[in-house]
């Protein structure tokens, strides 16, 4: 039913590019991946939908630090 699926996933490592991700603010190397719209009310009022885009985000499992990347 996948009425579970979208319990709070584990944290994992990360690689991008080859590299291990490592949190900018304290070097945690586990993130929670979230896939997101830069999608916002604010945008589409101010008519920036152009703006809208797919984006992953990685979010430290310790400090909850978000480091973006564009899909
Ligand atoms: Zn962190």
């Amino acid at each position: 039913m996948g009425f579970f699926s979208k319990r709070r996933q584990q944290p994992q490592p990360i690689e991008i590019k080859g590299r291990q991700l490592e949190c900018p603010i304290c070097r945690n190397d586990t993130f929670f991946i979230k896939k997101t719209l830069l999608n916002t009310r604010l945008l589409s009022f101010l008519e920036l939908d152009w703006a809208n885009r797919n984006a992953t985000c990685f979010v430290c499992s310790d400090c909850t630090h978000i480091s973006w990347f564009d899909t």
